[in-house]
């Protein structure tokens, strides 16, 4: 009988569950390595207080899918610390401090920021270990948000996906839900390919202009803190006024779930490229998908920044990065269209399943067993 610890287990991983308790530093933490079989495990440390083993897993689980899917040479990896990230700076030095030489030995795992820390987090990480990602410039680090990593990714997903539903990308008119930094960066990019952008929201409200807005004003007023509704650039409503906006790709850039059964009719794109995580339920995704709007997922589409942390972590540069992210994010959004098409199956669908054979493949050439599938 499967023990609980072990609840879980399956072909894939976990490799190793390392569980840190530290009382007199007041430090307990989880390390979840999944799956190393493509190479060191690549994924974020997030600090909360409510954290807990079970997301732990299920987040090491999707970095596994989405560093395969990426085509990287790494696994999946995660790592939580139960703690407040507001607590005061010295404190947290402290902890991460002992978080990271308690993890030093573990190389399969190589820390990234998440909620709750940083780049100076990673910093003081990489000081102990001599591994992590997502560090400041003067270290070797590449601002994967300041250069927009992420939306350059989304722009390369569109320039594949778009002829493949019929779309011209000059001329497309583009809705862009959450303007900050993956929205942002994916208007400048999408622009340059001479699409328009018509709307654009954040967390308090939405502009729409169907002659099209000006993305470098936008962003520019942004800037300053305020709202894109107070920009005076277009009609302005609530924050869900972005889902039926008339448009031809429409971009989540926010918020988990925004897409549901309840308001996936409302959206009248035909392509969606999905930036934030799991923008929509997969209720949602089927009824869009019978629509016969195509979506590219997210672990394809917004992938550039995992895709600069591993260019990173091999002191590549920027130009180097986004030469890698265009290669990458074009190949595979090409393969999953492709495969999708040939198999009547979703692009998730053909997503996950591109991963998952990476993972398996990548199992095979391994030594010692944990030979996923058949005969083991
Ligand atoms: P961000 O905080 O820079 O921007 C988020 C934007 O969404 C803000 O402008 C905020 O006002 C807006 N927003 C919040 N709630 C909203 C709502 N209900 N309606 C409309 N807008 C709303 O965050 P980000 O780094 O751009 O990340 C956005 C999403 O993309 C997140 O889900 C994140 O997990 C995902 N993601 C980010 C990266 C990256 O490289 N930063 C990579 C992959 C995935």
């Amino acid at each position: 009988m499967m023990d609980d610890a072990f609840c879980f287990a399956d072909e894939l991983g976990p490799e190793k569950i390392v569980h840190i308790h530290q009382p007199a530093l007041g430090l307990k933490a989880i390390l979840v390595i999944d799956n190393i079989a493509a190479g060191p495990s690549v994924g974020g440390v997030r600090m909360a207080p409510d954290v807990s083993l079970d997301e732990c897993f299920r987040l090491a689980r999707a970095m596994t899918m989405k560093n395969a899917a990426a085509g990287l040479p790494h696994g999946g990896g995660k790592a939580v610390i139960f703690a407040d990230p507001h607590m005061d700076p010295a404190g947290k030095e402290e902890l991460i401090r002992a978080f990271a030489r308690a993890i030093a030995d573990e190389t399969g795992y190589i820390p990234g920021p998440d909620m709750g820390t940083d780049e100076t987090a990673m910093a003081w990480i990489h000081d102990e270990t001599g591994r992590s990602v997502g560090l400041p410039a003067v270290i070797g680090g590449i601002p994967l948000d300041e250069i927009g990593a992420t939306g350059f990714g989304l722009a390369a997903a569109a320039k594949i996906a778009a002829p493949h539903c019929g779309l011209d990308l000059k001329g497309a008119r583009v809705a862009i839900q959450g303007f900050g930094s993956v929205g942002t960066h994916a208007a400048r990019f999408l622009e340059r390919e001479d699409a328009v952008l018509v709307a654009a929201s954040d967390s308090r409200g939405t502009v729409h202009n169907p002659d099209g807005i000006d993305v470098e004003a936008l962003i520019r007023f942004k800037a300053r803190g305020q709202s894109v509704t107070e920009s005076g650039m277009g009609e302005s409503g609530d924050p869900d006024m972005i889902i039926g906006v008339d448009c031809d790709i429409w971009i989540p850039a926010a918020r988990p779930d925004v897409i549901h059964a309840g308001n996936a009719d409302a959206i009248t794109a035909r392509l969606i490229l999905q930036g934030a995580n799991i923008p929509a339920t997969q209720e949602a995704e089927e009824m869009l998908h019978r629509r016969g709007v195509l979506i590219v997922p997210d672990f394809i589409a917004n992938a550039g920044g995992v895709i600069c942390a591993a260019v990173e972590y091999r002191g590549g540069t920027e130009a180097v990065a986004f030469q890698v992210i265009d290669e990458k994010i074009t190949a595979n959004t090409r393969l999953v269209l492709q495969r999708a098409d040939a198999e009547k199956i979703m692009p998730r669908q053909a997503a996950e399943a591109l991963a998952r054979e990476r993972v398996e493949e990548a199992m095979g050439f391994r030594r010692r067993s944990n030979k996923a599938g058949k005969g083991g």
